[in-house]
């Protein structure tokens, strides 16, 4: 389904400034100048976005690092990054990854969106978004199957090669065929309209990408914008590809981005030049040099179990927060409508 609202003639100008940044979603009118204000405003009845997880895929610890304070200190432990994002209004919510910790996530996902849904609204899980085919993005769909939770019809959205590996290989393919879940493939550039005022838009990323494409999701509230970028090579290879990183940015409000590193050397008895990834310390320098007015707030996500920016009140932690940026925190909430934010436009 794609969006199909009137284009105001605000979208139409910001069409215009985001396809000459080169955006993607541009030519559908899906791109938006943010407004960059204050992201944590008080909750309302308003579309909501939640962080569910921040770890890399794995998780912290990781199976095998047994000198992880994790084991030890639950508090020191991460779930796999994972957003959800909540309708209060209908009481239907999504989530944005099916990854290793689907339960506890699924469960405090539905336990957000119970809190926040009006008297009588039965929340209910209305889709999950795929960026990708590596293990903390997608494998916690085999909760929704036989074995588990026996889930009927869910959407499940994902680029065409994603639909297809789910759709052509075992066990994902019996989700299919069980009718456990319902493929809604995606295409960048076009928008999937959830609600009124509730849009969802994928954006191609250079990853790694042996068994599916890779995407970033942008998530559109009536008055702010979420990106989602949990996994990306580089933000050279961004550029290459004619999307830089900037230009996403400018569009946004809050920013989900791949801070899997800290630096080289955090890794131990690892040459860590061949891994891909941006380091957050090379991050923070490029987008550093952004003016505050065109820096949405920009918290670093899918953090591996080496990250030492992962504890807060760390040296690594301090310095991410010193230069004006964050490491996303499970439970943060970014409000999509606030009270008082009437969208009216750029300011
Ligand atoms: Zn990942
Ligand atoms: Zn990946």
């Amino acid at each position: 389904m794609c969006h199909t609202e009137p284009v105001a003639p605000t979208r139409i100008i910001i069409a215009a400034v985001c396809a000459a940044a080169g955006f993607a979603l541009a030519a559908v009118g899906g791109c938006a100048v943010g407004r960059h204000r204050d992201a944590d405003a008080a909750p309302d009845a308003g579309p909501f976005v939640v962080v569910l997880g921040v770890a890399q895929d794995a998780g912290a610890p990781q199976a095998g690092a047994d000198a992880h304070p994790g084991w030890e200190d639950p508090s020191k432990r991460l779930r796999a990054a994972c957003l959800g994002l909540v309708d209060p209004r209908s009481g239907r919510y999504w989530l944005f990854e099916a990854t290793p910790d689907f339960r506890s996530q699924l469960h405090d996902l539905h336990r957000a969106a119970a809190e926040a849904s009006a008297p009588g609204v039965e929340p209910a899980l209305a889709g999950i978004f795929i960026t990708h085919a590596h293990i903390g993005h997608y494998t916690g769909l085999m909760f929704l199957g036989h074995e588990s939770m026996g889930a009927s019809g869910v959407p499940v959205y994902a680029a065409a090669r994603m639909a297809r590996f789910l759709r052509t290989n075992g066990p994902w393919d019996q989700l299919v065929r069980y009718g456990n879940i319902r493929l809604q493939e995606i295409a960048p550039g076009r928008e999937i309209a959830l609600a009124p005022s509730l849009l969802v838009g994928a954006v191609p990323v250079p990853h790694r990408q042996e068994y599916s494409e890779v995407v970033a999701f942008i998530l559109e509230g009536p008055s702010r914008r979420v990106l989602f970028l949990p996994d990306v090579d580089s933000w050279d290879d961004m550029d290459a590809a004619g999307t830089p990183i900037e230009s996403l940015l400018a569009g946004v409000d809050v920013a989900y981005l791949d801070g899997t590193f800290f630096g080289d050397g955090e890794v131990p008895g690892r040459d860590m030049t061949g891994f891909p990834h941006p380091r957050i310390r090379d991050s923070v320098r490029r987008l550093g040099r952004l003016p505050a007015s065109d820096r949405p707030s920009i918290r670093f996500i899918h953090l591996n179990h080496t990250n030492p920016a992962q504890f807060p009140g760390s040296a690594a932690r301090r310095e991410v927060e010193a230069a004006g940026f964050r490491v996303a925190r499970r439970g943060e909430r970014v409000e999509l409508a606030p009270a008082g934010d009437t969208g009216a436009g750029p300011g």
